[in-house]
């Protein structure tokens, strides 16, 4: 599927590096230059939690046969980092939902190259199993976190489980992981209650804030005005939180960091929908299921898990579907134009 080109006031379309053809290309580039080494990997589509802005209330879960079993992937991830992927990160549908998930970290930790694995996580079964996880080797834990406050927690996620959220991340906290970053989707209508709360609660436990544009990929219809934007959220916290300034920042990173002047540390805005970072994307996406996405919001996969479960894999032909996979991406989601097409797969079934 080919898109129109996006390209934003003050900004320049990247010129496509149309000389050369996947397979020629080293490790895992695209046809407009970008080197792709950052790999989010679903381990399940199943969630404990219903967020409005993720996934419908009704929904029906992928048969777990289905599923990459924690071989496959780790295989899976072989073969990428021998193509240049350095950073996995685990997610979901929510993670800590796959039984022994601390045994698949195990086996990433091991694998040459990966020398960056982060997961993100709910938190609700946090508690339960941060001190596995640390053992397995994982260091880098972000949680979703979106309101301090029990009754905005059951309306965005349609459950309970605030108190086991913080549980979970005190456990995470004790046991040693650093940073812990907690996720925050900013939501008119909501944020505007919250983003104070969360910057002190996270302010006084050294937790490092970030708050996500809230995009277009879940169940319910979205609409630009529902999206509280990061100029906004700055306001708020310049004004009744503290002094922020910027730091020094890496392109390919989505979020743009900001230090608070009395030393509070660290909050962040993923700025998805108001300021796209797609010209420096380096991700790609492997779901639950197997299915390979150059983008989030992207409108074709490519299916390796028959090369995954083939004896033995098929390890160069893994390799062809990653650099065509690469190669075929698009410049730009193009949230903001008339011409967006919502992905059928919400987040939970991408993985986000
Ligand atoms: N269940 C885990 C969790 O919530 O952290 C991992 C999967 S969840 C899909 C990953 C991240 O995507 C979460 O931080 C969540 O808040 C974010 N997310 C989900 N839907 C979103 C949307 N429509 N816009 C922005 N972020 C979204
Ligand atoms: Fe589940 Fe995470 Fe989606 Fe919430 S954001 S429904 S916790 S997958």
């Amino acid at each position: 599927m080919i898109r129109h080109p996006l390209q934003l006031a003050g900004e320049t379309v990247l010129p496509r590096a149309a000389t050369r053809r996947p397979t020629e290309a080293p490790g895992l580039v695209d046809s407009f230059g970008r080197r792709h080494n950052n790999l989010r990997i679903s381990v399940t589509d199943r969630c404990n939690l219903r967020c409005t802005y993720c996934m419908p209330e009704e929904v029906t879960f992928r048969d777990k046969r289905e599923l990459l079993s924690f071989e496959e992937i780790a295989t899976f991830v072989e073969v990428a980092a021998s193509l240049g992927v350095n950073k996995v990160r685990l997610t979901g549908g929510e993670p800590l939902m796959r039984k022994e998930l601390h045994k698949l970290v195990r086996l990433l930790v091991a694998i040459a190259g990966i020398d960056d694995l982060g997961l993100t996580t709910n938190g609700l079964l946090l508690a339960d199993h941060a001190a596995e996880l640390f053992d397995a080797g994982l260091r880098r834990l972000n949680v979703s976190l979106d309101t301090l406050n029990p009754d905005r927690f059951r309306a965005l996620t349609r459950r309970e489980g605030l108190d086991r959220v913080l549980a979970g991340l005190a456990e995470a906290k004790r046991v040693g992981f650093a940073p812990i970053k907690v996720n925050a989707v900013a939501l008119r209508g909501f944020a505007e209650h919250d983003v104070v709360p969360l910057a002190q609660y996270c302010r006084a436990h050294g937790f490092e804030l970030r708050f996500i544009e809230y995009m277009p990929i879940g169940a319910d219809s979205w609409e630009r005005d529902k999206v509280f934007f990061a100029h906004e959220i700055l306001d708020l916290i310049n004004r009744e939180v503290a002094t922020v300034v910027p730091v020094p920042h890496d392109p390919s990173a989505p979020a743009q960091d900001y230090a608070y002047t009395d030393g509070g540390g660290i909050v962040g805005v993923i700025a998805s929908v108001s300021r796209p970072f797609c010209h420096h994307c380096n991700r790609l996406r492997l779901t639950a299921d197997g299915k390979l996405r150059n983008c989030l919001f992207a409108l074709e996969e490519t299916d390796v898990k028959a090369y995954l479960r083939a004896t033995p894999p098929q390890r160069s032909a893994i390799a062809t579907a990653l650099r065509e996979s690469v190669w075929a991406k698009w410049e730009g989601h193009e949230i903001n134009a008339a011409t967006f097409i919502k992905p059928q797969r919400t987040m939970h079934a991408i993985g986000g």
